[in-house]
């Protein structure tokens, strides 16, 4: 079984698209998506649509959850709060039902499926130095989770040989044989913040027990053109050509 993880798509369908087009060419039989469909970029419905047309197993993200009103947008700065409106005003009320419907966690088989934190989801923690993962490595009860939310691909680590202590690495590739557990972020779709603006994804091999990050080069120029046209916050086209 092979799954496609998809990390913040933020309605960059120039992003998603190229994405979906590696995704197809690697063979994979499942596409997970962990949370951040919407908000930021210019195609919220369009984006929500491919995820519902490939029946992906998606989470809910701060941005979802933004524009269903589940959370408060005042605590998003000008330019992310300005995207929750333009969002809602673009998608109907059928995809305001399925960002609504999605939730905090999920699970395959395979692997469970977070925004933030595994622990407290509703939360939207944010991982960002090895002990945040503490109670997500707690909570876990599969090899791996996969999330987003920093928009920076990290893997936490317990190794066989260091169970109580979490490691971490930047590599591209993971071997889950060596861990008795990983928290994966797989980075973003449509809005990498790791200084390199390629759009990223990773491809989970359940039986091999590999991840690999993948990064692929889009048409940004598309996507920034569309969000300038939209009248969304300039910054918001800017930050896609830098990575950040
Ligand atoms: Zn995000």
């Amino acid at each position: 079984m092979k799954y496609a993880i998809l990390g913040d798509v933020h309605a960059n369908l120039a992003a998603l698209d190229a994405v979906l087009e590696a995704v197809d060419a690697a063979g994979v039989d499942r596409i997970v998506q962990v949370g951040d469909v919407v908000g930021y970029g210019s195609s919220p419905a369009e984006c929500i649509e491919r995820m519902r047309e490939r029946q992906a197993l998606v989470v809910k993200g701060n941005h979802d959850a933004a524009c269903t009103g589940e959370l408060d947008p005042r605590t998003f700065n000008d330019a992310a709060r300005a995207a929750v409106d333009y969002t809602r005003a673009r998608l109907g009320p059928e995809d305001l039902r399925w960002l609504a419907r999605l939730p905090y966690t999920a699970a395959t088989e395979h692997c469970s499926v977070t925004h933030g934190t595994l622990d407290a989801p509703e939360l939207f923690e944010y991982i960002q130095r090895p002990e945040d993962g503490d109670g997500s490595f707690e909570a876990l009860r599969h090899p791996v989770c996969f999330l987003g939310h920093t928009h920076r691909p990290v893997s936490l680590m317990r190794l066989a040989d260091a169970p109580h202590r979490t490691s971490y690495t930047f590599a591209e590739r993971l071997e889950l044989s060596e861990t008795v557990g990983a928290l994966v972020n797989v980075g973003s779709v449509g809005q990498p913040r790791d200084d390199d603006p390629r759009a990223a994804w990773a491809l989970f091999d359940a039986e091999a027990r590999t991840v690999e990050i993948k990064r692929l080069d889009y048409d940004i120029e598309e996507e920034a053109d569309r969000i300038v046209r939209a009248g969304l916050p300039k910054i918001l086209a800017d930050r896609l050509f830098l990575g950040i």
